[in-house]
């Protein structure tokens, strides 16, 4: 049976995991394939208000069964801390509801501490990393430097790894840093306490999805960020370090060959980006400050404005091409009933063209936003569960990002819960 995927098709933030809360209502299996511990899928249903970093989105549907893939990058400590989160607010997590690839590679004690000492040093040149130690640990599974969650079952096997990576290590963590090293104390009080309880989990998840799709399940794949981020289609280097595209599902989930027959892009219906890097559509000043109070655009944690700009049809037409999007669900609508006239960024400016294709990253510095203006639709949407109760203004607009992307807008949401969402046939 062929699966479907829900990806970002802008920076991330989109409203992926509220999407993928609401959908799994039709699915079986939902598995994340790449990133790690530094997602922040906010979902708000019947049982509360739940914020995922690197279990998927589905855990709140009973009957779900979950799966961390292969292509993720696997830190016990912060999925332990989440399930213990989740346990508090009345979710069970067990082997039953959750599983994690045996072949997903380990996030290690120092990479954590890597990230923070490389963010340091770069100091103004910083690439925005949220010090998850995503980045360290990308580029040792590359290099072949970590282990696999499955080795935590041949212990002497992992033992002598981790040795021979300890060691390694410390001599970057000492004198490229001069950092403190990790002893190899530390290292067995992270094998007891945050390994030992991960491992009823740990399962050979690529024989249980090939059999789940024999036994025609249906399978959901879950991605972490947007287009922009990824790694070899993102705006390099403020991307992240792995893979955001649906492409790369397969590969991450552990069905390497399965066919993805739908792509759901979920594209906002304003901008943000968090984090570094270009954003030709970058609104400042009053306007910004006003966009930003309406969609709530603070980091959760420190408070940090988010940087906002109009919807940008450029940087989603270039999303929905390299994700190769079937159709569209548009978050957030709601945020923008206040406005008088809607801003999109319809175009670029670039050494005084104006362009259409998403340009090379190192362009994007000296492009300019062309925008335009719609009427605004000044009234309160989120009640409204029905496209033709939508104001003809809210249509006119979604009917614009239609005709700019190629691709039909399938669901609106016009609030953060579960229901507030308008289905199109
Ligand atoms: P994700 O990482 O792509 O899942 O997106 P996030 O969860 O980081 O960001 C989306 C934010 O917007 C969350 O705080 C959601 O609760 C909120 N949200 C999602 N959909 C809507 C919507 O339709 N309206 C409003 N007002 N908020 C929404």
């Amino acid at each position: 049976m062929a699966c479907t995927a829900i990806v970002g098709i802008n920076w991330g933030d989109e409203g992926k995991g509220r999407m993928v809360d609401l959908l799994t209502e039709a699915f079986d299996i939902v598995v994340r394939f790449q990133g790690g511990g530094n997602a922040g899928h906010t979902v708000i249903n019947e049982y509360g208000k739940f914020t995922f970093h690197l279990l998927p989105s589905g855990v709140i549907r009973p009957g779900i069964v979950n799966v961390l893939g292969n292509g993720v990058a696997l830190d016990p400590e912060s999925l332990l801390r989440e399930i213990s989160c989740l346990q508090e607010q009345g979710i069970s997590i067990t082997p039953d509801n959750l599983m994690i690839s045996d072949r997903a590679s380990l996030l290690l004690p120092w990479h954590r501490k890597l990230d923070e000492l490389e963010e340091t040093r770069l100091m103004d040149k910083k690439f925005g990393s949220t010090k998850q130690g995503i980045a360290p640990f990308y580029s040792d599974k590359y290099q072949k430097k970590t282990v696999l969650t499955g080795e935590l079952f041949y212990p002497d096997r992992l033992r002598q790894s981790l040795k021979d990576l300890l060691e390694w290590k410390n001599l970057i963590l000492t004198r490229v840093y001069g950092a403190d090293p990790v002893t190899e104390r530390e290292l067995d009080a992270w094998l007891e306490e945050s390994c030992e309880p991960i491992k009823p989990f740990i399962k050979n998840t690529r024989s249980y999805l090939r059999e789940a799709q024999e036994d025609q399940k249906r399978i959901l794949f879950e991605a972490q960020l947007g287009t922009l981020r990824d790694l070899d289609y993102g705006i390099y280097p403020y991307t992240t370090s792995s893979n955001t595209l649906a492409a790369f599902a397969p590969i991450g989930s552990g069905l390497p060959g399965a066919e993805i027959s739908r792509i759901i892009g979920v594209v906002k219906a304003y901008s943000t980006c968090v984090g570094e890097g270009p954003f030709v559509c970058e609104l400042f000043g009053d306007e910004a400050d006003r966009l930003r109070r309406l969609g709530g655009e603070f980091d959760d944690q420190t408070g940090r404005p988010h940087r906002v700009g109009p919807v940008d049809l450029v940087a989603t037409r270039y999303g929905v091409q390299v994700q190769a999007a079937t159709e569209i669900a548009l978050t957030k609508l709601d945020v923008l009933s206040d406005l008088d006239e809607i801003p999109l960024c319809v175009r670029y400016r670039l050494n005084g063209q104006e362009i259409d294709e998403f340009p090379f990253p190192a362009a994007l510095d000296h492009c300019e936003p062309v925008i335009e203006t719609m009427p605004g639709w000044k009234c309160d949407i989120s009640k409204i569960r029905d496209w033709w109760n939508l104001p003809p203004e809210a249509k006119s607009y979604i009917q614009r990002i239609e005709q700019a992307v190629g691709r039909v807008v399938r669901w609106i949401s016009v609030g953060p819960e579960r229901d507030a969402i308008i289905r199109r046939g």
